[in-house]
C-alpha cells in the first residue's frame, strides 16, 4: 500500500508548498476524510483517502511528470521482477498517481528516467519521429583515440542498421579508460553499448544525464523529482 505524508500531498496538489503545507495542518485547516489532521507527520492513502482544505477537497493533478534518477541495478519496471531484481516501482513509492515510464535504461544503466501518466508526452519523448535528444555520460574501456571519435561521428552500421549519434565528445581519460559524452536521437535497445562496441570500446559505465531540455542536474540516485510547468512545456 502507498501512502504519502500529507504535507508533500498538498503540494503535489499544488494547494502550497510543503512549509506551508505544514502550517495549513497546525492550523487545523486540513480534513482527512472529514476529520481533522493537526499530526504534521500524518500519512495518507491517495486512492482511497479524501483531503479537504478549508472544506474544499483537494486531489492530485490529472497529469503528473516526473524525473526519476534510476541507480545502476534497477530494472525499468513496474510491479515486481519474476528473478528477484529490484525495479523502479519500489523508488516511487510516494508518488500518488500511478505513473510509467517515458523511455527504458538498461538494468545495470543509471540516469535519468522521466515517468507520466501523460500517454500523449510519453509519445512525445519515446517516438523517434520527434528525434528528441538523449545525453549519455558514458565510460568507455581503453582510450578512445582522436581518430576513434572522428570515426564515431560519421557514425557506423550496427546489425539493426545504420547509427550515428548527434555528438561524441571525448569528457576525459580516467586512467586507461575514457569517459564521452554521446547523444543519440534514437532509443534502438543497447544502442550506446552496441555503438562504442562497434569501435572496441566495452561500456563500463552508462549514465544519461539529460532527455530533450529535461537535465539529471543534482537530483541524487533513486531519487524523483516533479518536472516544473516550464521543462513539461519545453517536451510539448
Ligand atoms: N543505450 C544503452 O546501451 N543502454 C541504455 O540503457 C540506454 C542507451
Amino acid at each position: 500500500k502507498v501512502l504519502v505524508r500529507l504535507n508533500k500531498y498538498l503540494s503535489m496538489c499544488g494547494v502550497a508548498s510543503r512549509r506551508k503545507a505544514d502550517q495549513l495542518i497546525l492550523e487545523g485547516r486540513v480534513k482527512v476524510n472529514g476529520l481533522v489532521v493537526k499530526e504534521l507527520g500524518w500519512k495518507i492513502d491517495p486512492e482511497k483517502d479524501t483531503v479537504e482544505v478549508d472544506g474544499k477537497v483537494v486531489k492530485p493533478p490529472r497529469f503528473m511528470y516526473i524525473a526519476l534518477y534510476k541507480p545502476c541495478c534497477y530494472l525499468t519496471a513496474l510491479g515486481k521482477s519474476k528473478d528477484g531484481k529490484r525495479t523502479i516501482e519500489e523508488l516511487l513509492k510516494d508518488v500518488p498517481v500511478r505513473v510509467y515510464p517515458a523511455g527504458r535504461l538498461d538494468y545495470n544503466a543509471e540516469g535519468l528516467l522521466i515517468l507520466t501518466n501523460d500517454g500523449e508526452l510519453a509519445n512525445r519523448i519515446m517516438h523517434p519521429r520527434y528525434k528528441l535528444p538523449k545525453t549519455y555520460q558514458v565510460l568507455v574501456k581503453g582510450k578512445v583515440s582522436q581518430k576513434t571519435l572522428e570515426e564515431m561521428k560519421k557514425g557506423a552500421v550496427l546489425e539493426d542498421g545504420f547509427a550515428k549519434p548527434v555528438s561524441v565528445r571525448l569528457i576525459r581519460y580516467e586512467g586507461k579508460n575514457s569517459l564521452l559524452e554521446i547523444v543519440f536521437t534514437e532509443g534502438r535497445k543497447h544502442i550506446v553499448k552496441r555503438f562504442t562496441a562497434h569501435f572496441g570500446h566495452k561500456v563500463l559505465r552508462l549514465k544519461r544525464t539529460a532527455i530533450g531540455p529535461i537535465k539529471l542536474g543534482k537530483l541524487s540516485p533513486g531519487k524523483w523529482r516533479e518536472l516544473s510547468k516550464e521543462e513539461v512545456h519545453m517536451l510539448k
